[in-house]
């Protein structure tokens, strides 16, 4: 389930980035960009994807720390406290992941204490372990596992410390990547993986961005660069998300539009897809 497909810019039509793989009703996320609480909300409304109940919100694997990818951490935090979950949220990522979480647990210390005082007055206190964060900062292998689902951290190759994951279940094998230039790890994560879900910039943005070329050409991938690792790493289905596009003109002329990404990536010889959020695969 595609929560959010966005990048930095505050694209009302993709939110930031936020994927979710929903195992028995039971959800465990990638990344928490912004808006991912009204995104998991949606699901359930508008998809029927019940396992994204807020209150249901507990383990979330965070590929970086740049800001479009974390700044839902809040959200995520807070908001389905606040509407009932009775435990603690279990955040894994790198390096760093602690600090973030404990600067936030200050940051909110008067709402927590407000809350869950004034526990005859709210709901939200009745709980008041579940505003609680535990946070593990993890290294390439296997960093979780349950009866539903085995996650395995892989290093990328992004502007900071960053992992892709890969998630096993008992029917498909699932390989998000996070922010990262082309590495032979994805490759390996993948092999014939059921569905890799990789970032990817076009030629055609990178065209009318020189400032930015140089940046992406260490951080990021390109469509070329997107179809060569793809046809190495044979997955079933390629989705493409985080992506330099932008769905309707009036939001953002100089990205490019769905067509003209496909269209970049016809050399490609697999099924790809572009990922758009609250889409189920
Ligand atoms: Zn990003
Ligand atoms: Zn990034």
């Amino acid at each position: 389930m595609l929560l959010g497909t966005g990048n930095p810019p505050a694209d009302p039509d993709r939110s930031g980035p936020a994927t979710a793989i929903v195992v028995n009703d039971t959800p465990y996320l990638v990344d928490m960009g912004a808006g991912i609480v009204r995104r998991a909300k949606s699901a359930v409304v508008d998809r029927g994807v019940t396992g994204l109940d807020p209150v249901k919100l507990r383990h979330v694997f965070v590929t970086h720390l740049h800001s479009d990818h974390t700044v839902g951490f809040p959200d995520l935090l807070l908001t389905p406290w606040v509407l009932g979950r009775r435990f603690p949220l279990e955040v894994y990522g790198p390096t760093g992941i602690k600090a973030m979480s404990e600067h936030l647990l200050e940051a909110y210390r008067a709402d927590f204490e407000t809350r869950t005082k004034d526990r005859p007055l709210f709901t939200v206190g009745s709980f008041p372990e579940a505003h609680a964060v535990n946070a593990h900062e993890v290294q390439p292998g296997v960093v979780y596992k349950d009866a539903n689902v085995t996650v395995t951290a892989f290093a990328t190759k992004h502007a900071m410390e960053s992992y892709g994951y890969r998630f096993e279940t008992a029917d498909r094998r699932i390989v998000i990547t996070g922010d990262t230039n082309p590495t032979q790890a994805t490759i390996d994560a993948c092999q014939g993986c059921d569905v890799l879900i990789h970032e990817v910039l076009t030629n055609d943005w990178l065209g009318r961005r020189p400032d930015f070329r140089q940046y992406a050409s260490r951080f990021h991938t390109t469509t070329t660069q997107l179809t060569e690792l793809a046809t190495k790493a044979k997955p079933g289905l390629l989705i493409l998300y985080h992506a330099s596009l932008s769905l309707r003109p009036a939001v953002d002329s100089e990205r490019s539009t769905p067509a003209v990404l496909l269209g970049e990536m016809a050399p490609y010889p697999g099924r790809v897809v572009i990922g758009r959020d609250l889409d189920v695969y």
